[in-house]
């Protein structure tokens, strides 16, 4: 039907939800956590590869760790608009930002912080509503959002109207980055970070939880995640929530959480130590990880290729975040930071590119013991692969 395949089109993916929590029931609302005042610490950048180094560097002056916090609005869209965003004659919902608020600090704030492992709270609060005029659009509605919001770092800016189908259904800003003279952390209203939605996955025919997996895929946006998979197809891949977020719900319909996402993300973010990232020396090497969800431990294996390209390994177990996938696996990942990748990226502090090497589209016939993967001048064979670890002959291959 429209609904779904309007979700579709703009990402994907999943993390079961809590069995016993219900978005909308009367669950105790978290207390808010204040974001401190100081600038979180960079990492020691120390012996990491310079393709590395440049894609954390680019993270300064960017929120990402610790609480956050979103003001959430709601653009009343009138039916006489002429924004060609939007579904002609289509119907619009009666959308309220408390009860959407409600929902978001259940639901996606559990979904980060099993993602995070707890070192990402993203809060939600009530903004208000907004009346967009008959011209005005998705710019208008996030940039209205932005300049009513005091001091959140982030705005939720939501339309009551559904997109025309075929089209995206929202999009994610990274904004522009805290400058260091401002105090930390800049509100929405200075750096235009936050995500903008149209009405299509808070229809009341998803019942009591709308669907959120596209909500998460734009905060990934927010967070500077570009999308991955297929170059051609960004959202054709179901192992990364900045692909096809509704990956899970394909698998299961009740799904409303979007996947995991992958290790060059979670490193970026900062929830991932460098410390656990394994670089791979020119002469190869046998690599031991965890996997990519784990809470500790080596978790991903990076292969330098040049001075803005690396690759990187990961095992995906078919668990929790990973729980859509088919079977365990490991997936090989091109990331590359030139200047040529700024075209095709989404976020303003890097022009960052990552393509899924293993397999083809959704990707989610991952590399079992036994198999190997070859290209770009390397080989990664996977020896031994068992519930928590995987073992892998990580060799050049002219
Ligand atoms: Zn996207």
């Amino acid at each position: 039907m429209a609904l779904a395949a309007i979700t579709s089109l703009a990402g994907c993916a999943v993390v079961p939800s809590d069995p016993g929590v219900e978005a909308g029931a009367s669950a105790e609302p978290r207390a808010l956590i204040e974001i401190p005042s100081e600038r979180p610490e960079r990492p020691d950048l120390t012996g990491a590869p310079d393709a590395v180094a440049a894609l954390l560097e680019a993270e300064a002056g960017h929120l990402t760790t610790g609480p956050d916090r979103f003001a959430v609005w709601v653009c009343e869209v009138p039916t006489d608009t002429t924004s060609s965003a939007y579904q002609p004659a289509g119907i619009r919902l009666d959308l309220d930002p408390a009860e959407l608020t409600d929902a978001f600090n259940i639901t996606v704030t559990d979904y980060f912080l099993e993602l995070s492992h707890g070192a990402y709270t993203p809060q939600f609060e009530a903004g208000g509503r907004i009346e967009l005029t008959d011209t005005e659009g998705p710019t208008e509605c996030i940039a209205r959002a932005t300049e009513l919001t005091d001091d959140a770092p982030g705005v939720i800016a939501i339309a009551t109207a559904e997109h025309r189908q075929g089209t995206s259904g929202g999009f994610g800003d990274d904004g522009a980055s805290c400058d260091a003279a401002e105090p930390w952390p800049c509100a929405s209203s200075v750096t235009g970070r936050g995500v903008y939605l149209g009405a299509s996955d808070f229809h009341p025919d998803w019942g009591a939880v709308p669907a959120l997996d596209l909500l998460e895929h734009e905060i990934g946006h927010v967070l500077g995640w570009p999308h991955s998979g297929d170059l051609a197809s960004p959202y054709a891949s179901s192992i990364d929530v900045m692909s096809n977020s509704a990956g899970p719900r394909d698998v299961d319909a009740a799904e409303r959480n979007g996947q995991g996402t992958l290790a060059v993300n979670l490193l970026a973010a900062g929830w991932i130590p460098l410390d656990d990232a394994v670089v791979v020396p020119a002469e190869g090497s046998e690599v031991t990880l965890r996997p990519s969800q784990s809470d500790t431990g080596a978790r991903l294996a990076i292969v330098p290729l040049d001075a803005t390209r690396f690759l990187t390994v990961e095992y995906l177990r078919a668990e929790g975040v990973h729980g859509h996938l088919p079977a365990s696996g490991v997936t090989v990942t091109l990331v590359s930071t030139a200047e040529s990748s700024c075209a095709s990226s989404e976020t303003e502090r890097s022009c960052r590119v990552q393509e899924t090497l293993v397999g083809e589209a959704p990707f989610v016939d991952l590399l079992a013991e036994g198999e190997s993967w070859r290209g770009d001048g390397w080989s990664v064979e996977v020896t031994a692969l068992v519930t928590d670890t995987v073992e892998l002959r990580i060799a050049p291959s002219p």
